[in-house]
């Protein structure tokens, strides 16, 4: 590997951020949450590195599930989109994935064999589920037709902001929906785990929260004992100096207002470094923080360095990591922290400690 330009995953920081996450809800079980290539830090490392720790994983679809199969993972496996064929449901069963039923349709896919599944109950998302009123039926016809139906799960459109009353609606909705029913229940993702304790139930379903990220965009939930599973590093392949009133990049997007020395940096939006950072943008280069100046390319990025004498060719950055929590380069790009780790693209090369 001669390019320089990696994501470092610290699987200890993984386990120990799925122990925080296990820890604010006791008294229930967690599935960890690893779909999209375990958002951006490796699929199968990360179902290796939780594999005693976690009784169940969750996936978005079979095929990541089959990864995980192949890659000799034993433990429990909630697909959460289901199946859209009988034929997925027969892989599925092959497979002993747990599917999740979120629509009629899917009832009559994966019964007439054993399988198991969890039901999800629409309350309020309007993305998957069935309506709550139909549950009773639809436990029914899956029981009758032998699916083992392992849990009733729902999930909140709006758990990062805490002051939203559709939240309250949602778990009443599905209290009211469950009551009677003698079935593990589940709502909660990192954001209700941390910030709606009437959400934790029987089963958590954390996700951002195990690669060390925060749910919110602000801190005011901030989780301390949380720790940055991912640092996307790079380093400076050039430095110049310009004059005042010269710009940099494509599109001449900023002009520098003194004498400045430009730093080039060997990461793009090929890597998935966001195109839409701003001038200004933070990257953390020699133990400070320096603003990204023009527009991002597809290799390179540049910062400006004035105020910083001591940085030369060779010198490592970090473009986000646990100095530079990956939310604050989103919030800049305007978009989030998932969207950032997600989309790390496969040049990135995923270096495990
Ligand atoms: C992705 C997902 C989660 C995890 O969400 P985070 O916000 O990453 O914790 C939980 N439940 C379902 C159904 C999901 O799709």
């Amino acid at each position: 590997m001669q390019r320089k330009t990696a994501a470092y995953i610290d699987r200890e920081a993984i386990r120990s951020n799925f122990s925080v996450a296990r820890s604010l809800a006791p008294d229930a079980k967690a599935v960890a949450i690893i779909k999209a290539d375990a958002y951006g830090h490796g699929i199968l490392q990360v179902a290796q590195a939780l594999q005693d720790l976690a009784p169940m994983f969750g996936v978005a679809t079979i095929d990541e599930a089959l990864v995980l199969r192949e890659g000799g993972i034993g433990n429990a496996i909630l697909v959460l989109e289901g199946v859209t064929t009988r034929d997925a449901s027969e892989t599925a069963r092959a497979h002993d994935l747990v599917l999740m039923v979120h629509a009629s349709e899917q009832v009559e896919m994966i019964t007439g064999a054993p399988a198991s599944a969890w039901i999800k109950v629409d309350t309020g998302m309007h993305r998957l589920g069935i309506n709550s009123a139909d549950l009773a039926e639809t436990l029914n016809k899956l029981r009758e037709g032998g699916v083992d139906v392992q849990a009733i799960c729902t999930h909140l459109s709006s758990a990062e902001e805490t002051d939203k009353a559709v939240t309250r609606e949602q778990l009443l909705e599905f209290a009211q929906c469950t009551a009677g029913i003698d079935l593990p229940l589940s709502i909660a993702n990192s954001a209700a785990i941390i910030a709606w304790p009437d959400s934790r139930a029987d089963w958590v379903r954390p996700g951002i929260m195990v690669f060390g990220v925060s749910p919110f965009a602000s801190d005011v939930h901030a989780v301390q004992s949380l720790q940055p599973a991912m640092t996307l590093s790079s380093e400076i392949i050039a430095i110049r100096e310009i004059p005042a009133g010269d710009s940099v990049g494509y599109g001449a997007r900023w002009t520098a207002d003194r004498k400045s020395v430009i730093a080039t940096v060997a990461v793009g939006y090929a890597d998935g470094y966001p195109r839409h950072a701003p001038n200004g943008t933070p990257v953390f280069v020699g133990g400070e923080v320096v603003p990204l100046v023009g527009s991002v390319s597809m290799d390179m990025i540049t910062v400006d360095v004035t105020d910083h004498s001591g940085v030369s060719v060779g010198d490592l950055v970090e473009l986000w990591g646990s100095n530079l929590l990956v939310n604050e380069v989103a919030e800049c790009a305007g978009t989030i922290g998932y969207e950032l780790l997600t989309g790390v693209t496969s040049r990135v090369p995923r270096i495990y400690s």
